[in-house]
């Protein structure tokens, strides 16, 4: 399969995954459509999809990054029991307020969470 076939493969995965997938996974799923596939050759095509602005690495403190096909700015929550990675978006005009009379020039935000899902905060409580 052509490097640029692949590289869309690994985009649609990433698009058909939508709960912020790690490299594993998504090279799991596109290896049942590409048996030939590597995982070397997923992460390679990841890296340039980021590189490109089509995907967006999530990093996870301690844990492998997981890839997210939103392209808006939103931060994220990782939940410590479930390892869940879920969207915790902070609305445009907080993170405008946060970022007003900065000095320099922001460009990226890359911000994540740590704490329980809602589903696993409501176990832990009842
Ligand atoms: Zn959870
Ligand atoms: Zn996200």
């Amino acid at each position: 399969m052509r490097y640029s076939k692949q590289r869309e493969l690994v985009m649609q995965q990433v698009k058909a995954l939508s709960d912020h997938p790690t490299a594993e996974e998504i090279y799991q799923n596109a290896r049942q459509k590409c048996p030939g596939l590597s995982l070397g050759t997923v992460y390679r095509n990841l890296n340039s999809l980021v590189e490109a602005g089509r995907v967006r690495r999530v990093p996870v403190p301690g844990q492998p990054d997981r890839f997210d096909h939103t392209l808006s700015w939103h931060s994220h929550l990782y939940c410590t029991r479930c390892g869940q990675v879920t969207d915790l978006d902070l609305g445009d005009d907080v993170m405008r307020r946060l970022l007003s009379n900065r000095p320099g020039r922001i460009t990226d935000c890359v911000l994540t969470w740590i704490g329980l899902c809602e589903d696993c905060a409501r176990k832990e409580k009842a």
